[in-house]
């Protein structure tokens, strides 16, 4: 399982085994107009970054209304 993450924003999203990867942040794009490249990673980058995790909702990417 990879992780698609924003380093601008801190989104990160899962990607499925057929998904394509994404070069640059929905978003940012989307809320900023900003092309920001994302990477990849085995885990979420919010896991790494805060060890103690909260019990959060799954973060999927919000589809703009
Ligand atoms: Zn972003």
């Amino acid at each position: 399982m990879s992780y698609v993450n924003c380093p601008r924003c801190r989104l990160t999203v899962r990607l499925r085994d057929d998904a394509l990867t994404p070069e640059y942040c929905p978003r940012c794009a989307a809320k900023h107009g900003v092309q920001s490249k994302v990477y990849l990673s085995a885990t979420p980058a919010r896991l790494f970054a805060r060890p103690q995790t909260t019990a959060e909702p799954t973060t999927q990417p919000a589809a703009p209304a």
